[in-house]
């Protein structure tokens, strides 16, 4: 029973240089975040080796007394947290959950419509590389081209066109928030079910900070680990009638046995996004957004043909436009890593370049929150950022790493580590 470092010398010291690139460097990838110190107790603790097919109190396994009472706290919990009359947290993965959704909501050739993925949707919403494009009849409605947001009106006429059995909310690259309600009246209007994947925004519906799609949508889907703050992997909540044939979807329709020590994690979250200190820390990633977004605005940054989609966010994230600009999203995203900033070259809508290219970066803030970021730190790393896109290849990088590791510096990641 020798610790990793002695049993597995080559795998340690990559998990060691892992968490020195996260401590010494500013994550700014919208869908990541760092989890407290419970959550990796729980996700590394001794629950890894339990087998519990089934649910609490009907599994098909022994030994599951202790289990059991883990997966009942994370439904409560999660039911709780987002006032939803049923939760599924088995899910490995958001992808997985997805599975599950369509398994339970439609049969395989019914017709879906999502959100395009190169307009912020994910690939699980009904992209042809994905199963959800494979196995279905998947359509996609786009943004409105002249304002970039999701318009209703949009989703309507598409609706009416093609007659979805399935209305799919949510994004992954998305920068404002979507009318619930209104994605709820067109899925009435046409027949269709509302299913909502909150992914990205789940935190700061826990957080009340975001209007919460539990009370229009017919299931809704999620990721623990963005936002949110815990262990990768998914969960489902819905209203009471799509209990059975979710559960059933899940397991034993996607899934077999399900991760105990993850599922242990996510309660510990669920939890966690209970708490005052968990809405401070999403109010941080909301102000910290708007900053950056501020900055990016500035004229140094338009002088390079750069710009902020939809002029803003009201979410954890921006997007930055590069299609008029000389720099494309790989160049702007290498150029931000030799500063010490990782984010994500992304699509924006009508990209003329290819998706390995892009011309958008997608720049979130809940990670530099959690690290304890406010306002003054997001203006200096807003700053970089701006500075560094104003400035191309003639960008100081030594000066730029310098401030980078100054804010590393001053707000250290698991410390003690
Ligand atoms: N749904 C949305 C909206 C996402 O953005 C993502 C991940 O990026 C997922 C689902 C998939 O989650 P996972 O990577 O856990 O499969």
């Amino acid at each position: 029973n020798a610790p990793i470092a002695q049993a597995d010398p080559e795998i340690s010291s990559l998990i060691d240089q892992e968490l020195s690139r996260q401590q010494n460097g500013l994550e700014m990838i919208a869908s990541e975040n760092f989890v407290p110190r419970a959550v990796l107790d729980a996700q590394g603790s001794i629950l890894t080796n339990k087998y519990a097919e089934g649910y609490p109190g009907r599994r098909y396994y022994g030994g599951c007394e202790f289990v059991d009472g883990i997966e009942t706290l994370a439904r409560n919990r999660a039911k709780e947290l987002f006032g939803a009359e049923f939760a599924n947290v088995q899910p490995h993965s958001g992808a997985q959950g997805n599975a599950a959704v369509y398994q339970a909501l439609i049969k395989p050739g019914d017709t879906v419509l999502g959100l395009a993925l190169d307009h912020g949707g994910h690939l699980t919403h009904g992209t042809k590389m994905n199963f959800s494009g494979k196995f279905y009849n998947a359509e996609a409605y786009g943004v409105n081209p002249d304002t970039f947001l999701i318009d209703p009106e949009i989703v309507r006429r598409r609706a009416l066109e093609v007659h979805p059995q399935l209305i799919i909310g949510g994004w992954s690259a998305y920068p404002r928030i979507e009318d619930f309600k209104a994605l709820k009246e067109i899925a009435d209007e046409v027949g269709a079910k509302l299913w909502v994947d909150m992914a990205h925004f789940a935190g700061m519906v826990a957080a009340g900070l975001h209007p919460s799609p539990v009370p229009y949508a017919d299931v809704v889907s999620s990721t623990a680990h963005k936002t949110l703050g815990g262990p990768r992997s998914g969960f489902i909540l819905a209203k009471q009638e799509y209990a059975k044939k979710l559960n059933s979807a899940v397991f034993p329709g996607q899934q077999g046995g399900p991760l105990m020590h993850v599922i242990a994690a996510k309660a510990v979250a669920f939890k966690v996004a209970g708490t005052p200190a968990f809405k401070e820390r999403m109010t941080r990633t909301l102000e910290g957004a708007k900053i950056l977004a501020e900055r990016l605005n500035a004229p140094d940054v338009a002088a390079q043909g750069i710009t902020v989609l939809t002029g803003g966010t009201d979410v954890h994230l921006v997007m930055v436009d590069l299609r008029n600009s000389e720099m494309d999203g790989l160049t702007g995203e290498n150029l931000l890593r030799e500063c010490g900033i990782t984010v994500n070259r992304n699509t924006v809508p009508f990209d003329p370049r290819p998706a390995s290219i892009a011309s958008g970066l997608r720049i979130g803030t809940s990670a530099l929150a959690t690290r304890g970021f406010a306002a003054p730190q997001y203006e200096e790393v807003a700053d970089i950022i701006g500075t560094a896109l104003a400035n191309g290849k003639n960008a100081d990088i030594h000066a730029l790493k310098a401030r980078v590791t100054k804010l590393t510096e001053d707000f250290p990641l698991y410390p003690g580590m």
